[in-house]
């Protein structure tokens, strides 16, 4: 090896937030030999993947839904280390548990088959129609999915290949022009099933009846890669990332903003800390919501008008209630569907309100991890999807919500909430923002009801300057876990 090697300094590299694709993509440049520092306001790692404790419950404070585990284990397995040492997880039999407004239930598999099978004998339906379904969004995700999941839209040679081209001539162009309800009712017309497929497009805070029918591609992720939980709950990912990052010697920086990045000669030069001091890096890596990033850290600077007044996906209102009971017909994951779906959305993304019989999602841990409760009681999690914050008199519109969804579960469950509640954490949008600067308090950034938003997100690099890239789930691929971990490999692919 040239001397020059073993004495050059490694190059100094700054990510702006603890976030998933802000500790991922610490581990990636770690590993590619820069020296990391990872900055946060917060006073620990994880952003919206973080924990609380209310009492004797333990809560997480944003995602319950652990989908495609390997896109984390592969950061242990770049670094050399053993996944298993640090975090481990069980794979779920079941997905979720559904209620529907007329009083049907369904206890939904994971695995395809026996989905179909199950959910042909429940709602009297031909099973071939709904794996004829699946099988469909299979083929969209392998196909176009998996080039849209792992490369830059920004970059002419994610196009000019053979793959691209075939994924563009097979992947039905047509369902970036029809809605996810749309394309769901060419091939499944029962209503159950509609509103439960149609779901899908909440798991980027989108609406079924605007965002993309390629987007049903999501059913895949939990249908066809499973559901998983891990053991010690969420924040166990959030942990786990933090410590191998340490080990690879990532510096961390907690409780410490941070306000500008620095330019020069269209280059980062590095950034400024609220405390008055001056990082220099080569690299700076924004995990921060591009939107803010934009407004505080790079004034001067504005946004791609591709991405710029785009809508915002959806937030949310969680009750985080600690229930001094089990209720054992409650799984780690409960929906609790509205009468009128579309009803629902249009308050959502047209009035920017709550639906007036609003889905209720209840998500309980304990259920798997009984020490995040105390013995015989529950930790739930119940969650409303909401309108990102225009300003709406929350307090008001809370109060309203908090009453509605004790009716909906006392109906449904047949018990009385108001006497069992004996612990409660409200957060909505206000709080989300606050909490994890998120323009708005959108969970996922902008939403995908446009294709556009959909699919030309925001770069995970700067046009503008050199050296400055973007990893979370306001820019490409897009929000939640898997995607965020995504933008912090593709990032970190087109970091020399
Ligand atoms: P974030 O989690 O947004 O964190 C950004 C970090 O940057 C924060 O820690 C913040 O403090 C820090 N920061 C920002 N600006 C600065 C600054 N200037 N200086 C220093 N630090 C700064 N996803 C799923 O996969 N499954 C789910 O079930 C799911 N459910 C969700 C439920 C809720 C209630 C919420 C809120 C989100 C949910 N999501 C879910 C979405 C998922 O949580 C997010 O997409 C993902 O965690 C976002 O990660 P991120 O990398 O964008 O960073």
């Amino acid at each position: 090896m040239p001397v020059s090697d073993l004495s050059a300094e490694p190059k100094t590299a700054i990510v702006i937030g603890a976030g998933i694709g802000g500790l991922s993509a610490a581990v990636r440049l770690a590993v590619k030999g820069y020296q990391v520092s990872v900055f946060d306001k917060n006073d620990g790692p994880g952003g919206k993947l973080t924990q609380f404790q209310l009492g004797k419950y333990r809560f997480d404070f944003g995602p319950s839904l652990f989908t495609m585990p390997a896109f984390v284990e592969e950061l242990f397995q770049l670094a050399g280390k053993t996944p298993g040492d640090y975090f481990s997880y069980e794979s779920l039999d079941h997905a979720c548990r559904y209620y529907f407004s007329d009083g049907m239930i369904f206890t939904a598999p994971t695995n395809v088959d026996q989905f179909c099978q199950a959910a042909a004998q429940t709602f009297q339906v031909n099973p071939e129609d709904l794996s004829a379904y699946f099988s469909k969004n299979q083929k969209i995700f392998e196909k176009a999915g998996w080039i849209f999941l792992n490369r830059s839209m920004y970059k002419l040679s994610t196009f000019l290949n053979k793959e691209a081209l075939d994924a563009v001539l097979q992947t039905y162009v047509i369902e970036l022009f029809r809605t996810m309800h749309r394309a769901t009712l060419q091939q499944v017309k029962e209503p159950h099933l509609v509103q439960l497929f149609d779901r899908y497009a909440t798991y980027n805070g989108s609406s079924p009846y605007r965002a993309p029918g390629i987007l049903n591609s999501i059913s895949i992720l939990e249908h066809l890669h499973g559901t998983y939980f891990p053991r010690g709950g969420m924040f166990a990912i959030t942990s786990a990332l933090h410590r191998l990052a340490l080990e690879l010697g990532v510096r961390f920086a907690f409780n410490t903003p941070v306000e500008q990045i620095l330019t020069k000669s269209g280059r980062v030069s590095g950034i400024l800390a609220a405390d008055g001091q001056v990082h220099p890096a080569e690299v700076v890596i924004s995990n921060m919501d591009v939107t803010f990033t934009y407004q505080r850290l790079l004034k001067g600077k504005s946004m791609p008008w591709l991405q710029r007044g785009g809508e915002k996906s959806s937030s949310a209102v969680i009750f985080y209630w600690g229930v001094k009971k089990v209720i054992p017909a409650l799984r780690l994951h409960n929906i609790f569907f509205s009468r009128d779906y579309q009803e629902e959305f249009e308050a959502l993304f047209q009035r920017k309100a709550l639906g007036a019989d609003p889905t209720v999602y209840v998500n309980i841990s304990s259920v798997h991890e009984p020490d995040d409760a105390p013995e015989g009681c529950s930790n739930w999690f119940v969650m409303v999807n909401a309108p990102a914050d225009h300003g709406q008199d929350w307090d008001t519109l809370i109060k309203q919500l908090r009453q509605t969804a004790i009716d909906k579960l006392n109906a449904a469950l047949d018990i009385d909430l108001h006497t069992l509640i004996e612990e409660e954490y409200i957060a909505d949008p206000r709080v989300i923002e606050a909490k994890t600067l998120s323009h708005r308090g959108a969970l996922y950034g902008h939403s995908s009801n446009h294709w556009l938003n959909a699919f030309l997100r925001h770069p995970n690099f700067s046009g503008q300057i050199k050296g400055l890239y973007f990893v979370g789930g306001s820019v490409h691929p897009g929000g939640g876990i898997p995607l965020c971990l995504l933008s912090s490999k593709i990032a970190a692919s087109l970091i020399p």
